[in-house]
């Protein structure tokens, strides 16, 4: 609701108003005639040496403000001022943090995200760089070099290549101050088929993209296999704790029922959620063992935590760790242990991966189309993204 004011009142409002103007100006000329003529001429002549003193002073404190910038740009490197920009190779140039477009285009600092990089004999990879910069920056910033081009070679754009078996460094380095740099030790993998299997450096690989033949059969656990197991039960033993094989080896024939039971069950399409395919199963390897109970819950218990503290130790990896489901194709099986050998096992430990990584083959899984031997009748929709062996 607004208030009326009443017109006598807005009358007298104005007039007091009146009043208080008349009795300013007054005042001034009162001021005016205090001061001499003389007295006016000096102080007309300070307020325009103060005006031409400002004007002056200002180009040179922006003189000052951009050297003491610039020696931010040179000597504090990732100081929280400046701004990240993830660059990809490929062009794709990501920006997080605030840019400062008014600080020039500056990089201070290669920070690569691999600490560990595999690629197979003539395929390609891709490595990222996180740069640290000042302003936007992108790949036409950077050059590259390989440590040794008869093993990988790396294009204008970062895109690494192998070219035979092999370690090297990648350096990349900014165009413009080639002292920051950054390196990135790259693995160039062999790939060889033998009899129908895959070995990529001597290593017997089983997994959703690459399969077993039919007639790999090492008919049970290999020995240094079921050695290194047996000595890592009794040590886990001595520590109250028993592990036990849950399965172990199974042959192409076995997996063939198995797996033809599922799809007659519960369709194709469920039954690869849950179930490897024929020489799909790294159990075939005869590498392979399933500890305890083979569920969750064995997740939960005190022999779980053991076994993935210290089953590296005896030449063990964990197939199908958490952070890994889209590269294994697997959900996470923590009884699901394979015999690679002790160094390998450590190394894949220290740098968090998993074998595809290691091995330079972390393409991500594709689902599979349909099997050869497809029951259309008892196929179902019903599939997810997560995959379980048993
Ligand atoms: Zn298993």
């Amino acid at each position: 609701m607004e208030e009326k004011i009443p017109e006598q009142q807005i009358e007298a409002t104005e007039e007091f108003a009146e009043e208080d103007n008349l009795e300013t100006v007054t005042e001034e000329i009162n001021l005016f005639h205090q001061f001499s003529k003389p007295g006016i001429v000096i102080i007309i002549i300070y307020i325009v040496l103060l005006i031409v003193g400002i004007a002056v002073r200002l180009p040179f404190s922006k003189v000052i403000h951009d050297a003491k910038e610039a020696g931010n740009n040179s000597s504090t490197i990732g100081e929280d001022s400046s701004s990240s920009i993830e660059a990809t190779i490929g062009n794709e140039v990501k920006i997080s943090g605030t840019s400062d477009e008014n600080k020039g285009n500056v990089i201070v600092a290669l920070n690569p995200e691999e600490t560990f990089l595999a690629v197979l004999e003539n395929e390609s990879r891709k490595i990222h760089i996180t740069m640290s910069t000042y302003g936007t920056a992108d790949n036409n910033d950077l050059q590259w070099e390989s440590s040794d081009t008869s093993i990988a070679t790396v294009s204008e754009t970062g895109e690494i290549t192998g070219v035979s078996a092999g370690k090297c460094t990648i350096k990349v380095s900014v165009k413009t101050d080639s002292t920051i740099s950054t390196e990135v030790p790259v693995v160039v993998r062999h790939l060889e088929e033998i009899d129908g299997c895959t070995y990529i450096d001597g290593i017997l690989v089983a997994n959703k993209v690459y399969s077993l033949s039919e007639s790999y059969d090492p008919g049970g656990l290999t020995d240094e296999t079921a050695e290194a197991f047996y000595q890592m039960t009794v040590d886990a033993s001595n520590e109250g704790l028993n592990l036990y094989v849950g399965s172990d080896y199974r042959s192409y024939s076995e997996q063939v029922e198995i797996y033809n039971d599922y799809c007659t069950s519960y369709g194709w399409e469920l039954a690869d959620t849950f179930s490897a395919r024929p020489g799909f199963s790294e159990h075939q390897t005869g590498m392979v063992i399933d500890c305890n109970t083979i569920d969750d819950a064995f997740g939960e218990t005190a022999e779980a935590e053991w076994l993935a503290l210290h089953c590296a130790e005896y030449g063990f990896i964990i197939s199908y760790p958490a952070d890994k489901v889209d590269i294994t194709g697997y959900q996470y099986e923590p009884w699901h242990i394979r015999y690679v050998g002790v160094d390998i096992a450590k190394e894949i430990n220290e740098l968090g991966l998993c074998l595809e990584e290691y091995l330079g083959i972390d393409l991500k899984y594709k689902k599979y189309e349909k099997p050869w031997e497809e029951d259309s009748e008892l196929s179902t929709t019903q599939s997810t993204d997560e995959y379980t062996e048993y």
